[in-house]
């Protein structure tokens, strides 16, 4: 169960942007993707979605081989920085959206969404258009569309990064609070070592599309295994 990622290697024309890389998630576990800007950590998040096709390696996801699968057929539900909700939908239809397209009743839409929205307390909210809401509230329904399917596995994409400082603050226990009480698998995308810190069970620090070291927050800040570890965490040997 969970995820595990086997010796991936993901190239765009001659470079490797991911190099033999691997990282076992367990069920219900989260864990943040932190490295720099470049190193490789939206395109890992694209490669265990099915966006993108991978070189070399495997993905597993619920001790499913779908290395080769198309998106609609691995169970994740992806969220961004930017939010991606659709205009002319209320709150309602956004989070309803991917059930409606499974083909799933009205009833049975309108069922899931309200448990959906409660969950990540938006039920005021459902007779609204995006644009009338803030930041924050357009984040927790892209969360609530993303989990509506109830997916196997959640996969955030700097999901804090247009956020205000407060909201953003806000934000981060809401997310774990949704992830634990949903008990989904989650990866967190996030160049920011406090949301890494504060959010996740684990952290995989990344470097040029390789995992330099994966540990709890604390192991990892008390016990940098390299030195570009001590010095991103701000620790230098
Ligand atoms: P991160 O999310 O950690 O900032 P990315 O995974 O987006 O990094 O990118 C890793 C590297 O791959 C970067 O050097 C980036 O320029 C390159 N890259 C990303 N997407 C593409 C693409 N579609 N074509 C070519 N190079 C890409
Ligand atoms: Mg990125």
């Amino acid at each position: 169960m969970g995820i595990q990622i086997r010796n991936l290697t993901k190239r765009f024309g001659d470079t490797a942007v991911i190099e033999n890389m691997n990282l076992d998630i367990a069920p219900g576990e989260m864990v943040a993707l932190l490295g720099p800007s470049g190193c490789g950590k939206s395109t890992t998040l694209f490669a265990v979605s099915g966006i993108h096709r991978v070189d070399d390696g495997q993905i597993l996801i619920s001790s499913r081989d779908v290395t080769h699968a198309p998106p609609q057929q691995r169970n994740v539900g992806v969220t961004f920085q930017s939010y991606a909700l659709y205009p002319h939908m209320t709150v309602e239809q956004n989070i309803g959206f991917p059930l409606k397209v499974r083909g799933e009743t009205a009833a049975e839409v309108r069922r899931k969404v309200a448990e959906i929205a409660e969950l990540v307390r938006i039920d005021d909210l459902l007779q609204r258009k995006p644009a009338a809401l803030s930041g924050g509230q357009q984040q927790r329904v892209s969360l609530a569309r993303a989990i509506v399917r109830r997916p196997d596995v959640l996969l955030m994409d700097e999901p804090l990064a247009n956020l205000d400082a407060n909201l953003r603050i806000e934000m981060r226990t809401e997310i774990r609070r949704i992830q634990q009480e949903s008990g989904i698998t989650a990866i967190l995308v996030t160049h920011d070592q406090v949301e890494a810190m504060s959010m996740c069970d684990r952290i995989a620090l990344m470097q040029h599309g390789r995992v330099v070291q994966v540990d709890t927050a604390v192991q990892m800040y008390n016990n940098p295994t390299h030195a570009f570890v001590a010095g991103f965490l701000g620790n230098p040997p």
